[in-house]
């Protein structure tokens, strides 16, 4: 595949950009693979780049049951941040994050990057109290945060409402080099990479069934027919609960439509990401000019994909209360995704009752700004059949165990 450069766009424009070649191929199943991903979102994607990138296993299906990118990675409000409270969290996060800094230059492939940094506001004592809690675990953990004033805080945003009306703003948590990246280039980035490196990406075909021989997966059913395989990844968000029950085992994890809305484009007035964890939203600024709001979950599980129109009023409701230029601006979009949530708020990476059968899910509602270090830890599982270092601490029998991540704080809104 020819790389993408300055040179290229300049050698296209002469001739009318009719030279690009596709970006990766739409290949007709074969009837065997080492490994199959199912899910072609961020997560799936990563888990067979770096299958080929760190391990050369390129033998590699990922089986889309819609077009890829289309699940809950086209969907977020994408974060990116690392200063989580644990340290098996924190570690696998601030991969990512490191990851997220080199990524267009590894794949050849524009992800818009913007390290403008976080701030996650604390509105009340015991905020301000856990924040800096979380500034000091950071500090052990080698994740740059830091607890800033109010005055600091209006300097970053001046379009904060610093004193109220309910809840001032006492300080914030900043995360000076988190962000936001282009969702959907983030998918189309590893899927073009993979499909360089050989593997195949199957979209529309949806899988239906999995295969079992002696106790380990042999392959599985999908739209387009049965496909064998060595070993198998779940990699499907909020249906991963039905693959697993497919493949005849259960998960501890809740599948729930998160919402999320734009508005119409404005100038730039926000170069920040702006979390509001008391009064319940967040938002930071698109570079088209659109307001990024992002709201809760439903009330109750289900597997909608469409947005509510409570939401709006709760969501928009909430941040007029900080942001009071909002209640100028008219919303454009509304919608949902489905995100898979644990007990903990933390994922699930893991080995499963099936033989060479791995899942990565549990991701909820901060799972976009894990994508690469996710797919590292994932394809290191696969590859080797145990989990290295930065999965070892999230596999499945902690719910058994009772050795539970407790990461609802630092999840607690929906990002
Ligand atoms: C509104 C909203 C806002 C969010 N905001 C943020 C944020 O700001 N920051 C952040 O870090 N995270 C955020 N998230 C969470 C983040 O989007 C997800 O955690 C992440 O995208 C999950 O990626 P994934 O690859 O696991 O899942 P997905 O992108 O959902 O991919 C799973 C894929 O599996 C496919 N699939 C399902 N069933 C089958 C089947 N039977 N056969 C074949 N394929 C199948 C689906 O079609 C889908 O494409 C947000 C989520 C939502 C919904």
């Amino acid at each position: 595949m020819k790389r993408y450069s300055a040179f290229a766009i300049a050698r296209e424009g002469a001739r009318y950009h009719q030279g690009w070649e596709r970006a990766w191929r739409a290949p007709e199943p074969k009837k065997k693979y080492d490994v199959v991903i199912v899910g072609a979102g961020g997560h799936g994607l990563a888990t067979a780049f770096y299958l080929g990138k760190n391990f050369g296993i390129t033998d590699v299906a990922i089986v889309e049951k819609g077009w890829l990118g289309g699940g809950n990675t086209g969907r977020n409000t994408t974060i990116i941040r690392s200063n989580y409270l644990q340290d098996p969290s924190a570690a696998i996060y601030e991969k990512a994050r490191a990851l997220y800094e080199t990524m267009s230059q590894d794949l050849n492939y524009n992800v818009m990057f913007s390290p403008r940094g976080v701030l996650m506001l604390a509105q009340t004592q015991h905020e301000l109290r856990a924040y800096k809690r979380t500034a000091h675990a950071n500090a052990l953990q080698g994740v740059s945060t830091e607890v800033i004033s109010p005055d600091r805080v209006r300097q970053l945003c001046p379009i904060i409402a610093i004193d109220g009306p309910r809840y001032p703003v006492l300080g914030a948590l900043w995360q000076a080099r988190g962000g936001t990246a282009r969702h959907d280039a983030v998918a189309w980035g590893y899927a073009r990479a993979c499909s360089d490196m050989g593997m195949d990406i199957l979209q529309q075909c949806e899988v239906t069934g999995v295969r079992q021989k002696a106790g380990k997966v042999s392959g599985v059913e999908t739209a387009r027919g049965f496909i064998g395989c060595d070993k198998l990844a779940i990699v499907t968000a909020g249906h991963t609960g039905q693959i697993a029950q497919m493949a005849g085992f259960g998960l501890p994890v809740e599948s729930i439509s998160l919402q999320a809305l734009v508005s119409e484009p404005i100038k730039p007035c926000l170069d920040v990401v702006v979390m509001a964890n008391t009064v319940h939203g967040y938002i930071s600024q698109s570079d088209k000019g659109e307001m990024v709001i992002g709201g809760g979950t439903d009330h109750s599980i289900n597997y909608s994909q469409r947005g509510a129109f409570y939401h709006i009023e709760e969501t928009v409701r909430a941040l007029v209360e900080t942001f009071p230029m909002i209640s100028r601006l008219k919303m454009l979009r509304q919608w949902g995704g489905i995100v898979d949530m644990t007990g903990d708020r933390s994922p699930i990476l893991s080995k499963t009752p099936l033989g060479n059968c791995f899942v990565n899910c549990g991701w909820g509602t901060g799972g976009f700004k894990s994508i690469p270090g996710s797919g590292w830890a994932m394809a290191e599982l696969v590859a080797r059949g145990e989990p290295g270092p930065l999965a070892a601490a999230f596999g499945m029998d902690r719910f058994r165990q009772g050795r539970f991540i407790d990461e609802s704080v630092a999840a607690g809104v929906a990002h």
